[in-house]
């Protein structure tokens, strides 16, 4: 893929940052998976959290198994970041940026493997649920923690916060190519 020309089309989006990193540069940690397993009401409703999703080695796997990883980031001010809906309501327009970054990357010839935010909401009712397989496959995007990712250290490696400021909500979505 044309880096340079990714580039271009990256720097029309209004993204907070965007960064190319190393796969084996991410932290992949089971306490972020405890944490979905014991404090997110998503754990287990939706193809795009875990347990659906696989082991954390095996999301490790996964992830590692791409020689490259874009990281995309959006920032939002909002009033009171405490509050839940006011925040989530914030997160549509990160995931439309995220779906225009990665049809760039797959009209530049790439075809990659995406992780964004929060559970899936492409159905009104996750099939998962329903004991039955994933209904778009090719459109849902696990969130990044489900996999295991702390992304923390690799944005403070690059010198900037992920709490960019006390009601600034931070969205970040990877694509592995
Ligand atoms: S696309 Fe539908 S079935 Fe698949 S993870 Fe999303 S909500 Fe669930």
């Amino acid at each position: 893929m044309n880096r340079e020309l990714l580039e271009e089309k990256l720097s029309e989006l209004p993204l907070y940052i965007y960064d190319f990193l190393d796969p084996k540069e991410l932290e992949f940690n089971d306490r972020i998976r405890w944490i979905c397993e014991n404090e997110c009401p998503m754990y287990g409703k939706s193809w795009a959290c875990p347990p659906g999703v696989g082991s954390v080695s095996h999301c490790q796997g996964k992830c590692l198994s791409y020689e490259n990883c874009l990281l995309v980031s959006t920032i939002v001010e909002v009033n009171d970041i405490a509050d839940m809906e006011e925040t989530l309501a914030t997160r549509p327009e990160h995931e439309a940026i995220t779906n225009q970054v990665r049809d760039i990357m797959v009209d530049l010839g790439a075809k990659p493997y995406v992780l964004s935010t929060e559970a899936c909401t492409l159905c009104q009712r996750c099939a998962i649920l329903d004991g039955e397989g994933c209904r778009f496959p090719e459109s849902m995007h696990p969130c990044v923690e489900s996999h295991g990712i702390n992304v923390v250290p690799v944005l403070e490696s690059r010198g900037l916060e992920f709490q960019f400021g006390a009601n600034v909500v931070t969205w970040v979505s990877l694509l592995f190519y």
